[in-house]
């Protein structure tokens, strides 16, 4: 087997919260590979610093996911100016740490409009060309908390327990028009989010550690690394999949 079924030479990579954490660990591992890749996110300045660090083959448009209106125009801007875009990483996402009854629904709200609707608003939007094309690769960046029961973790949990009905549903939709819809799951992961969440409660992190098979957490190089391996030819049968990259802490419970 030769190893150029891995490489994304001559692909365009949209990566939505591409600067920071999980998202600038697949970004990178992108143009490690050879992929082309526009990073998105709210705060420019952010999204300057993650392309210098990401190189030559790297862009960026400052893009509020959440601004639904704005999202037709993002991808015609990308697919006219940079090309056609042949893999999509839903990986802007936020968290919000509360018990079930001190959450508001203002709060679930937010949490459903970034984590799950506007997911589905970019990924039907860049499907229209893909299926055009009959080919693409799309990526939902799921969570473990979508998987199985964590507490104070409500709105969150339930935005990326729904990102396998996306992936179920669009993979059944996009199969025939050689789109690939599959979801990678990370367990806990040494990015921003995490850090900002559990590295004030050391207790917590210890209560983790013991959670996870492997017995450490994982690194945004590993989340990359199986971007990169669903996003390739070598992953080219594969679809419909929630993949978790969580040391075994799925099954360690
Ligand atoms: P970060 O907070 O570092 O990344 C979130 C990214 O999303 C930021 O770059 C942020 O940029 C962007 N973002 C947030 N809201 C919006 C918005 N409205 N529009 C555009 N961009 C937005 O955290 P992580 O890297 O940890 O998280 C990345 C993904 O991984 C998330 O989907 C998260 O749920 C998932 N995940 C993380 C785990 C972990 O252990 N870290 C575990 C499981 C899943 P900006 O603020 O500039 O807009």
């Amino acid at each position: 087997m030769s190893l150029e079924v891995f490489s994304l030479k001559n692909k365009l990579a949209l990566v939505t919260g591409g600067g920071t954490g999980i998202g600038l660990g697949i970004a990178k591992a992108f143009v490690e590979t050879g992929a082309k890749v526009v990073i998105t996110g709210r705060r420019e300045s952010v999204l300057q610093e993650a392309v210098k660090e990401l190189g030559d083959n790297a862009y960026y448009r400052v893009n509020d996911i959440t601004d639904r209106a704005s999202i037709p125009a993002l991808v015609e801007d990308i697919e006219n100016n940079m090309g056609g875009i042949d893999i999509l990483v839903n990986n802007a996402g936020i968290h919000h740490k509360a018990w079930a009854q001190d959450t508001t629904d203002d709060d679930f709200e937010r949490v459903i409009q970034t984590n799950l609707i506007s997911v589905f608003a970019l990924t039907r939007e860049c499907a229209k060309k893909m299926i055009e094309r009959k080919r693409g690769s799309v990526i939902m960046i799921g969570s473990m908390a979508g998987l199985f029961g964590i507490d104070r973790v409500i709105a969150y949990s339930a935005s990326k327990t729904a990102l396998t009905g996306l992936v179920n549903s669009l993979t059944t939709e996009y199969a025939k028009d050689n789109v690939r819809v599959n979801a990678i799951a990370p367990g806990w992961i040494t990015s921003n989010m995490f850090i900002n969440a559990v590295n004030k409660d050391q207790a917590r992190k210890e209560q983790i550690t013991n959670r996870i098979a492997m017995d450490h957490f994982g690194t945004t190089e590993d989340i990359g690394n199986a971007a990169v391996f669903l996003s390739s030819e070598g992953a080219k049968y594969i679809t419909g999949v929630i993949l978790p990259v969580d040391g075994g802490a799925t099954v360690n419970f």
